[in-house]
């Protein structure tokens, strides 16, 4: 398999496009083609772990991780996917059972094993809207070779998930950036399009735009539809909750290579810029609006590059893809209806998709679950008026101490955080 960029013709393999992290030029990669993969329905599988290993070989054959892909995905991808039946027509994928639960644990973790495998020196540059972090840094924490710089942005995310960032191993780092979390992501981008910088620390992204992250993804969607097609004989439909855009792609490319998926709806709280432009022709990235669901606050989504490249012409991408604004009152009445409908607590985000799943009720419907509600007991605690169950992974955690540094959103005053950790 090959990978071009978004914004090139230069054809790459799965470990140069891994490395690079963002292409030349500021493109995104993408599979060149998708073959259709659907075949993998015939088989039977013992867990999502080994579907995972059939249907990631392909994209990573061709180079130098081929003959490790069944070890790299079962280190990487050893803890469960869980569905819960809410009603006859809806169900909920939770993809929140990993060590810092969110669903960045999938790409985060795959992407750590498969560098790790390759034996050279590598600093991962991350911004995090809040759960990135966490799953970078817990991904990477004690890897030899690895470093890691997380920064994400100063008072915009929870007491829960800043100690989730800040309590690793010392090849973390983590910078606490005044600003929003488009200006961490700015900080990045700036950082990689210096050139003799990135060069010098060797420099990858283990944000959204890396592909590695979006692959684990797919292969969650490709299962799921499979197992409810061979029950149900019908597509699934997916509601996704989506900031940054990269989580849902990866449910677009898995319907492109064939697997039963139905309709998918992107949905998004108050920051709206891919439902205006769905509705309008136009695109336009905005302003950051904070929300109770702040790891989709994102004004300016990186991955909708990967989703317009898919469908060049905006007529085709407006008949593909549904989506959906969410307010924050909108979002506080989902969880407590969820709550006291179906005695089922939801994260904000998850209540972003149930708020739209709700609206129009469709058969064959999987809520996307993006994160454990105890991630969020300063939204959920007040709706419900009860203090939720903190799992076990988490308090761990929570006692940790924490390290962290703060600086201004500038990359004259990052670089040389950068250099000083990632050459130490
Ligand atoms: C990151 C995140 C999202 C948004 O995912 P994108 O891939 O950025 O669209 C949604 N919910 C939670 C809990 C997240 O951490």
């Amino acid at each position: 398999m090959k990978y071009v960029s978004t914004r090139g013709e230069r054809k790459v393999d799965f470990v140069e496009a891994m490395s690079q992290g963002l292409a030349e030029g500021g493109g995104l990669y993408q599979p060149v083609d998708f073959p259709d993969l659907s075949y993998l329905l015939n088989n039977t599988y013992s867990d999502f772990a080994a579907f995972a290993v059939d249907f990631l070989t392909p994209f990573l054959a061709g180079s130098v991780l081929v003959d490790e892909v069944e070890s790299l995905t079962k280190a990487a991808l050893n803890f469960p996917l869980k569905t819960t039946q809410l009603t006859e027509q809806l169900q909920v994928l939770e993809l929140f059972h990993g060590p810092t639960l969110s669903f960045k644990d999938f790409g985060a973790r795959f992407l750590a094993q498969c560098l790790s495998r390759l034996n050279q020196s590598q600093c991962i540059l991350v911004a995090t809207s809040g759960d990135t972090g966490s799953a970078v840094a817990s991904s990477f924490s004690g890897l030899s070779n690895l470093t890691a710089v997380v920064l994400f942005p100063k008072g915009k995310i929870t007491a829960r998930q800043k100690a989730q960032i800040t309590c690793w191993h010392k090849n973390i780092l983590a910078v606490e950036v005044e600003g929003f979390f488009d200006d961490c992501q700015a900080l990045v981008k700036a950082a990689f399009a210096d050139v003799d910088f990135k060069q010098q620390v060797h420099l990858s992204t283990a944000n959204s735009i890396n592909i590695a992250r979006i692959l684990p993804q797919m292969s969650y969607y490709a299962y799921c539809a499979s197992q409810y097609y061979t029950t149900h004989q019908a597509p699934l439909n997916f509601v996704v909750p989506s900031g940054n855009l990269g989580n849902v792609t990866a449910c677009f490319y898995a319907k492109q290579l064939g697997f039963p998926i139905g309709n998918i709806t992107i949905a998004c709280n108050a920051n709206r810029a891919v439902v205006d432009y769905l509705q309008t022709g136009d695109y336009h990235s905005k302003a950051t609006i904070r929300t109770l669901a702040n790891a989709m606050d994102v004004g300016a989504p990186s991955n909708f590059e990967r989703l317009q490249s898919l469908w060049l012409q905006y007529p085709d991408l407006q008949t593909q893809v549904s989506c959906g604004s969410v307010s924050d009152a909108d979002i506080q009445q989902a969880i407590i209806d969820g709550y006291q409908r179906y005695d089922y607590l939801m994260c904000p985000h998850t209540a972003v998709g149930y708020h739209l799943a709700q609206q129009t009720p469709t058969e064959h419907t999987c809520l996307v679950s993006t994160a454990h509600p105890a991630k969020f007991e300063t939204v959920i605690e007040p709706l419900i008026k009860q203090s939720l169950l903190v799992p076990d992974a988490l308090q761990a955690l929570l006692v940790k101490p924490q390290n962290f540094t703060s600086i201004s959103s500038e990359l004259t005053v990052l670089k040389p955080l950068i250099i000083a950790h990632c050459k130490g």
